[in-house]
């Protein structure tokens, strides 16, 4: 089996990222970082969405797997002293995969010709460079309503965990084939007005974003930042594509809530 391991570049993560690699060549498999089978991600979740975005032309034949060399992570969920068992578990092929919702984000720009297509592991924001943003925000094809404020996340439901925790949004479990829509301080007074509520999306509907305003718009999608001018409309909707994960163990979904956000318990 191909495999490549990806490192966040610090001593003890390359350290890390060596080890394993000599571990699995004596196994057998065979380093190939253009077209691995199974991703080991050395780091942080950083270091995973990192991986994520460089293999993501090729999710359906890619796995993923984290090992976390700081605190505990959402997808990075083995600690470096377990390396041997993962080592010997991924050797072990075949192993259970468990596949999670992404999100697809599609900017269209004025200049019709153009349109570009990006896919989240964690959430796409869109702010304005200057100013509020001020968005028409349309549902299903469907005005909804005028948002004014400082900005929109969508995210999906692994990424639900992170900054749409911080915005108040609600935790989804990564089952649920959905998107999540959560408003970054939004102008409520008698003139503006937004729902106010975090909103989830089934799989089978959209939500179309069009800047009222003629400014830059900077997206983000994940851990990358980028600017965008002359944005016509920013779809999001769940994206076909999956994200698959490597389970040797099981580590439900609640349980990584619990040890991140509540601590261990009695
Ligand atoms: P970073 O290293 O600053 O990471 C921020 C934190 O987010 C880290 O502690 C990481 O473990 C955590 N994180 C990442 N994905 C997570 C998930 N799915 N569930 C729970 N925690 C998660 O920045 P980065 O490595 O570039 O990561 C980018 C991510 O940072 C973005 O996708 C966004 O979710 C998050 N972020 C959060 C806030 C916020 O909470 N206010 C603000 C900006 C970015």
């Amino acid at each position: 089996m191909k495999f490549a391991v990806s490192s966040k570049g610090d001593e003890v993560s390359d350290t890390l990222k060596s080890k394993i690699q000599t571990y699995l060549l004596d196994f057998d498999m065979t380093l190939d970082e253009k077209e691995p089978e199974i991703v080991i991600s050395v780091g942080g979740d950083g270091t995973l969405l990192y991986a994520f975005h460089r293999y993501s032309d090729r999710l359906d034949k890619t796995a993923f797997v984290g090992v976390h060399t700081g605190h505990l992570g959402f997808y990075a969920d083995w600690v470096p002293q377990e390396i041997e068992k993962l080592v010997l578990a991924i050797a072990k092929t075949p192993y259970h995969t468990v596949e999670y919702p992404l999100l697809e984000v599609v900017v269209t720009y004025h200049d019709e010709e153009r349109e570009e297509r990006y896919l989240a592991l964690n959430e796409c924001t869109i702010k304005s460079i200057e100013g509020s943003l001020v968005a028409d925000v349309e549902i299903k094809g469907q005005l909804f309503e005028t948002f004014r404020g400082d900005g929109l996340c969508l995210s999906t439901p692994s990424g639900s965990t992170a900054y749409n925790k911080a915005l108040g949004g609600a935790i989804i479990h990564p089952s649920i084939r959905a998107i999540q829509l959560a408003e970054m301080a939004s102008i409520n007074n008698r003139v503006f007005r937004t729902v106010g509520s975090p909103l989830l999306l089934p799989d089978h509907h959209n939500c179309v974003i069009k800047p009222r305003n003629d400014v830059d718009f900077q997206v983000t999608i994940d851990h990358l930042t980028l600017l965008h001018k002359d944005v016509k409309s920013i779809l999001c909707r769940v994206a076909n594509e999956k994200v698959r994960f490597a389970r040797f163990r099981p580590f439900p979904f609640w349980k990584r809530v619990q040890d991140s956000f509540i601590g261990k318990g009695e």
